[in-house]
């Protein structure tokens, strides 16, 4: 029994890209989730700010999203001209989806293996499931906890699911695992291609590398 979870997928998505698009059908798939909400953010706390505007970012990830039935865009942070912590929007959406629906927040491994320094985090675990997919490049994760962060670890191991059903029986607190492909892509090689004059064809939807061209965006980097 239980509630299918909603996932949510922040990120800077500058652009958006297959890795993105993947890691939410696997979450989708392998956790079951109801839906996957993709939070562009608008000014992010923990990187430089991005190089595409709010408004391109946004479009470019409803492009990508062409009307998947389990795909949104979620626009609560891409406008906003303060900086967007994810422990704030968390329980903005606890509030209007109620105490018992799941939430999944869906990162890659680079991201979770940074979590300890996002504001607020030990909250993040009160408010949502964490659904971590491996990213390419890196050691495996489980290699990769143990060199991570003390406190981060302890949680790791306190919370890590045996299954996704875990994510069904209670709306937040467990950390998963799901498999992904290893998908070499990420934002900065794209922008780094535009700036080159080298074709992004294949690491995102045809439709963001047109967006990307006739927008003119990331000629330098
Ligand atoms: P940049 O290169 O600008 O840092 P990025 O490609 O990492 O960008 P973000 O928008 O910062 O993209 O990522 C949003 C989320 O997606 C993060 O949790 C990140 O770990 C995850 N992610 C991005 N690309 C991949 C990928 N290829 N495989 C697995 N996870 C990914």
């Amino acid at each position: 029994m239980g509630t299918a979870p909603i996932g949510i997928l922040g990120g800077t998505f500058d652009p958006v890209h297959h890795g993105h698009l993947r890691i939410a059908q696997e979450a989708l798939e392998q956790c079951e989730l109801a839906q996957v909400r993709f939070l562009p953010c608008g000014i992010p706390p923990h990187r430089t700010a991005p190089h595409a505007p709010a408004k391109a970012r946004w479009e470019m990830v409803r492009l990508a999203l062409n009307s998947h039935p389990d795909f949104l865009v979620d626009v609560r942070e891409v406008f906003r001209n303060d900086p967007c912590y994810t422990v704030d929007t968390l329980t903005a959406l606890r509030a209007e989806l109620g105490d018992q629906q799941p939430l999944c927040l869906v990162l890659g491994g680079d991201a979770f293996l940074q979590l300890h320094t996002w504001h607020e985090w030990k909250r993040l675990f009160g408010l949502a499931h964490i659904v971590v997919l491996q990213r390419a490049g890196g050691q495996p994760l489980g290699n990769a906890m143990n060199g991570a962060d003390a406190a981060l670890q302890a949680e790791y191991r306190a919370r890590l699911a045996p299954g996704a059903r875990a994510l069904h029986e209670s709306p937040a607190g467990a950390v998963f695992v799901a498999d992904m492909p290893a998908l070499e892509i990420s934002s900065t090689d794209i922008r780094r291609r535009c700036a080159g004059g080298k074709s992004i064809r294949y690491l995102v939807p045809d439709t963001v590398a047109n967006y990307i061209n006739t927008n003119s965006l990331y000629r330098t980097c």
